[in-house]
């Protein structure tokens, strides 16, 4: 049975979650912001220098194996063996001045009950630098990110479960906030609560068909396109 998405957060739903698990691109920061189009063109440039390849074709490439394998990361590593580090090193070389400190998110996280994760497929070094400049970082007790994964990629359901072991995470009591529709799959399939971030303007933004959410999409509980509203919401009946 597929029930829709809800919009507003009902406290209740929350009222049990301690364990708050925030994914990090387009998720903490809203899309217009537009940073992760930096990340894309280095690793277009990144693919066409490996491979020898003008950037159209690289750019292909680069899409085929982000669909197929969760980054391109991933697939640059099956296909070429690749160094992980080198390449998370020139994906993540941009300019954070887009990132403008958010105190409104960062109290709103503050005030949640319990400990708070980003989950991330880019590196520790990009979660600090993007959650240092939106001033919020101090407020999460970890970052996994993809290395800690061991370079496998959500969705895939083995990184939760890698990241739910290493921080003893009770899942049952957790919440899940991405921008990827299909990365939260596995996290409802544990038992959290899941929430999926969208665009606030879809005009003029490019997506892929599968990153666009579905109305079958039965593993989404909420949908939002502001995350400080959403969880001042759930703090409402706290007090
Ligand atoms: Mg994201």
């Amino acid at each position: 049975m597929n029930t829709k998405p809800k919009n507003t957060a009902e406290p209740a739903d929350f009222a049990h979650v301690t364990e708050w698990v925030f994914d990090l691109d387009n998720t903490l920061y809203p899309h217009h912001i537009n940073l992760f189009s930096q990340i894309d063109r280095n690793m277009t440039a990144y693919v066409a220098e490996l491979l020898q390849l003008d950037p159209e074709e690289a750019r292909v490439l680069q899409k085929r194996y982000y669909h197929e394998h969760g980054t391109t990361l991933q697939g640059l590593m099956i296909h070429y063996g690749i160094d992980p580090n080198d390449f998370l090193e020139k994906a993540h070389a941009i300019d954070y001045s887009a990132l403008l400190p958010d105190p409104e998110l960062g109290e709103a996280i503050k005030a949640l009950p319990g400990r708070k994760f980003i989950l991330t497929n880019g590196s520790v070094k990009h979660a600090e630098a993007a959650a240092g400049a939106l001033g919020i970082l101090d407020h999460f007790e970890d970052i996994f990110d993809i290395v800690a994964a061991g370079y496998l990629p959500k969705p895939a359901g083995q990184t939760y479960e890698k990241f739910a072991a290493l921080k003893q995470l009770d899942t049952k009591r957790a919440a899940m906030f991405e921008d990827l529709p299909r990365n939260l799959v596995a996290p409802r399939a544990m038992g959290m609560k899941t929430v999926l971030l969208v665009p606030r303007n879809l005009e003029g933004i490019v997506m892929e068909r599968w990153e666009i959410p579905a109305e079958t999409d039965d593993h989404i509980d909420y949908i939002t396109d502001n995350l400080s509203e959403f969880l001042v919401g759930l703090q409402d009946s706290r007090a």
